[in-house]
């Protein structure tokens, strides 16, 4: 039986274990914390899990929440301009009842990691070191290092050609209790704002481990208006922050949480981050290699909310290049090739990413002002515009190019009878 070791029970390396084990394999995981520490310990920053992902933890038995988590079947984007009125635009997040969930990562993690042990797996509670990879190495077939943003991503060196520039980020969390619903909307719509005065915010209904509340994120650039930390503040002046930031930039926000206070005291972060593309083949001293998988080897922008969405994709693809490989050897070409067949997914997350990240660099583009416009009219214009979070490379086939553009709104436009 071919013997894989998975560095970092976070969501990449568990999916990835759990699929792995489903497949006959020996598999290890290895990580810094216990079930306990993770349901124990600090927040994560909120992911969302948009209706492919959640299918795909549901090939595995991994979807445990979806009962008692509130289901975003709608959610509306509104965008602030400089100096003048946001423009909203809504739409369903799945195709049906599709619906996406967010589910905090302390009870997902440590439940998928009893849920592995229980199923077979082992599990090692250790902090790993490069030394101890070296050893690792002479004993397991593969090893896949999936420690997120853990300091062990650094034997992984960054690949510039594939990623345009590094943007430092700065992202501010609290989760609440008392937020009021939106007049006329369902109590579970997700938000998303996007401002050209100060960043971005992800506004979700949320299950933590006390049930329902809502999950608020701020993102902005380092040093920019809603990078307001750098005192580190006690959770409650976080809050009182956060919301001073919505009051000024974002109105609307505000109004929904100007009442709500946090879940505990262990309900807010900050975390400071740069996205980045890596090499996906690690080098280790003594020449043996390792594979970089998910944020290890691409950290999005958290302005596009796909963290959680691509290390789904990273590591069922993943799962699925090792599975055909059979009983070949784990060598070079076999780890590149892995990380190529992803990165053609990833490709178009990226694009989708850059182009969240440098929207109001210059004025918002004619042919994007009329999708937003038709967005209003035509409510399959609102969902495909949402439905391209659960799936970023269709934004291809229509959002970028102009020409492109104008032909999907033509063909909406005749599907109305031309009106
Ligand atoms: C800054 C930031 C921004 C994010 N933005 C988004 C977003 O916009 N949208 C979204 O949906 N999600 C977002 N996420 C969260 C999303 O959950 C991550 O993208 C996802 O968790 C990445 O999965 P991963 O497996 O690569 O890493 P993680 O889930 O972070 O798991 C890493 C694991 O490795 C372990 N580990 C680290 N170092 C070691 C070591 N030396 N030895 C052993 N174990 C180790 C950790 O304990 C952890 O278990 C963000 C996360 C962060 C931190």
């Amino acid at each position: 039986m071919r013997k894989i070791l998975i560095v970092g029970a976070g969501h990449s390396g568990l999916h990835l274990a759990h699929g792995l084990l489903g497949h006959g394999y020996d598999v290890t995981v290895i990580t810094g914390q216990s079930s306990l520490e993770i349901r124990t310990g600090r927040p994560a920053v909120t992911q969302v899990t948009f209706p492919t992902a959640l299918d795909y933890e549901r090939e595995l038995d991994l979807d445990f929440w979806s009962g008692q988590a509130p289901r975003m079947q709608d959610f509306k984007i509104h965008m602030y301009p400089p100096g003048a009125d946001p423009v909203a635009l809504k739409g369903r997040t799945g195709q049906g009842d599709r619906y996406a969930v967010s589910i905090d990562r302390r009870i997902k993690m440590a439940d998928w990691l009893e849920y592995f042990e229980d199923s077979g797996g082992k599990v090692v509670i250790h902090g790993v070191t490069l030394t101890d990879l070296d050893y690792f190495s002479r004993m397991f077939d593969l090893i896949v290092v999936a420690v997120g943003h853990g300091e062990l991503g650094a034997l992984f060196d960054g690949d510039s050609a594939r990623f345009s520039g590094a943007r430092p980020r700065v992202v501010a969390q609290a989760n609440i209790y008392d937020v009021l619903p939106e007049t006329g909307e369902s109590e579970n719509i997700g938000w998303a704002a996007s401002t050209a005065d100060a960043g971005n915010m992800i506004f979700v209904p949320f299950l933590t481990a006390d049930g329902p509340c809502h999950s608020l994120f701020l993102g902005d650039k380092r040093g920019g208006p809603m990078d307001a930390w750098p005192d580190r503040p006690r959770p409650e002046e976080q809050w009182r922050r956060m919301r001073e930031l919505l009051r000024k930039y974002a109105p609307e926000y505000y109004e929904r949480v100007r009442d709500a206070s946090l879940v505990d005291d262990s309900s807010t972060l900050v975390e400071y981050f740069t996205p980045q593309v890596r090499k996906p083949v690690g080098v280790l001293p003594s020449g043996g290699l390792v594979l970089g998988i998910a944020d290890v080897v691409i950290t999005m922008d958290p302005f596009v909310g796909q963290g959680w969405n691509h290390s789904t994709r990273c590591a069922r693809s993943y799962l699925q290049s090792i599975v055909e490989h059979g009983d070949r050897p784990f060598d070079e070409e076999f780890l590149a090739g892995a990380f190529e067949r992803f990165w053609r997914y990833g490709l178009s997350v990226q694009r989708f990413a850059e182009l969240n990240s440098t929207l109001w660099d210059q004025e918002l583009p004619p042919h994007f002002q009329e999708l937003l416009g038709a967005s209003m009219t035509y409510p399959e214009v609102g969902d495909r515009w949402i439905q391209g979070w659960d799936y970023p490379p269709d934004y291809e086939n229509w959002l970028y190019d102009p020409e492109l553009a104008r032909t999907y709104l033509t063909e909406v436009a005749a599907g109305h009878g031309g009106r």
